[in-house]
């Protein structure tokens, strides 16, 4: 029996046990901190041996193969100790990616990922193919093999593709590259670049790659690397060969053939991302020969993700928009060149060194006020002081909010994105946009 050790017991970690055990590997897991009970309830149910708040190298170090959890960087002195011992660790998706032959639709970018996989795995579902989604969204890679699927609808960060060696999506797609998460990148954005295109390191040209190709990152990159993958442009701007564009605002995929797909009109989520977004699910779909109605429809239809630009409610003729999900500059930037009326809005947190500069002409035009939610505004106040007659700090949530309500007038709106993380006065973006809502339903 081989022996496979997992690092990190939270949502990927406990997938790979329970898809470790079916495939009859003796299985351990080790957390270096506390694995939550929920998941220590299966772990014990399914019977596998696990510890936490610390790592029993001689249990880990007589490992076959290592799962390791991509919250869990390479320098660590365990990772460190099995890579010296030359264990191969790899991530929970190559591990899952071993036991399916499944078609995959990998999705990774900066932003729009989720957005993107949900649109992605809607159509395919309306179409009533048999699909599933997985990765960073809900339930793990691993734990949705556990039961064959015919198609995944995976959303890839660049951690979990940090740790694949064969995994080859049949369809990749990278929303935009924006800088992020560079702390985990020697403070290098073409480490950062190159960690994105890992998903495509495996295609053959009987693979795709659709990308964003208004994002100069992405384009620059595919210019001066040798691309195995078929290339699928998207783009809002021009018209692109063997790609997806607009023409009139209607969006048009001309790859095989051409063919208009629908309006921007009757798209159900607002914003230019957001066409992107759809743009890139509506090429998935036309790649599996999805019939044309079946996408309008279900683009139509789609709901949006909660916390992404989510409508909350209107109150005296005010709208409340949650964006907390808006963690860095380029998703608050979608966000408010989405605004189509004055805007109070709500923004900060912890600033990984914000560059606003990309904000500048939206404040001048649509933003009224700016409260500034965080420990520590200053960044705030020296780059938009000047701009705008409003700007108020806070510490609480309800507090910002009830500021809001008394600053917005009627037919305006009030904007929670905070181009920031959430980690200084909330637990997670989850918890600050829940708590932005509740404050906003008790006004
Ligand atoms: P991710 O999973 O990559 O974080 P989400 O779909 O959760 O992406 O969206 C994160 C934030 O980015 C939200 O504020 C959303 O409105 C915004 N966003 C969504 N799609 C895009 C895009 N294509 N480009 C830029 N920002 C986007």
């Amino acid at each position: 029996m081989k022996r496979l050790v997992i690092l990190g017991g939270g949502e990927s970690g406990v997938g790979a046990a329970l898809l470790g055990k079916l495939k009859e590997y003796n299985v351990f897991i080790s957390d270096s901190g506390k694995i939550a009970n929920n998941y220590k309830d299966v772990l014990i149910h399914n019977e596998i041996e696990w510890e936490d708040g610390g790592h029993t190298e001689s249990e880990i170090l007589t490992a076959d193969l290592v799962v390791k959890s991509p919250g869990i960087p390479d320098n660590v002195s365990i990772v460190q100790k099995l890579q010296y011992a030359m264990i191969p660790v790899v991530s929970e998706i190559e591990f899952a990616a071993l036991h399916t032959t499944a078609n995959i639709i990998g999705i990774t970018g900066s932003n729009g990922k989720t957005t993107t996989t949900m649109m992605v795995y809607h159509i395919l579902k309306q179409a009533g193919l048999d699909v599933a989604m997985a990765g960073n969204v809900g339930v793990s890679f691993a734990e949705q093999v556990l039961t064959e699927t015919a198609n995944y609808v995976l959303e890839l960060s660049s951690f979990q593709l940090d740790g694949i060696k064969d995994f080859r999506p049949n369809i990749a797609i990278i929303t935009n590259i924006t800088p992020d998460h560079l702390d985990r990148y020697d403070n290098k954005f073409e480490n950062y670049i190159a960690s994105k295109f890992r998903i495509i390191m495996n295609q053959t040209s009987d693979d795709y790659l659709l990308y964003d190709s208004d994002d100069e990152v992405i384009t620059s990159y595919i210019k001066c690397h040798q691309i195995q993958s078929t290339l699928v442009p998207f783009s809002l701007s021009k018209i692109v060969t063997n790609g997806t564009y607009l023409e009139q605002n209607n969006i048009i995929i001309d790859f095989n053939n051409r063919d208009i797909i629908m309006p921007i009109s009757n798209l159900a989520l607002e914003g230019k991302h957001n066409v992107k977004n759809a743009m890139a699910a509506a090429t998935v779909a036309q790649l599996l020969k999805i019939r044309k109605a079946t996408i309008r429809e279900s683009l139509e239809g789609f709901q949006g993700a909660e916390h992404r630009l989510e409508q909350v409610l209107t109150i005296n003729k005010v709208k409340y928009v949650n964006d907390s999900k808006a963690t860095n500059v380029n998703a608050t930037y979608y966000a408010l060149e989405s605004m189509n009326v004055p805007t109070v809005w709500i923004v900060g947190g912890v600033d990984k060194g914000n560059d606003y500069s990309s904000l500048f002409p939206f404040v001048n035009e649509k933003i009224k006020a700016i409260i500034c939610l965080g420990k520590d505004n200053d960044a705030l106040f020296d780059a938009f002081g000047n701009m705008v007659d409003i700007i108020i700090e806070t510490q609480f949530m309800s507090e910002a909010v009830k500021i809001a309500y008394k600053v917005a007038d009627a037919g305006e709106a009030v904007l929670l994105s905070p181009a920031c993380a959430s980690f200084d006065l909330f637990e997670s973006y989850e918890d600050r946009g829940n708590q932005f809502k509740s404050a906003v339903r008790k006004l």
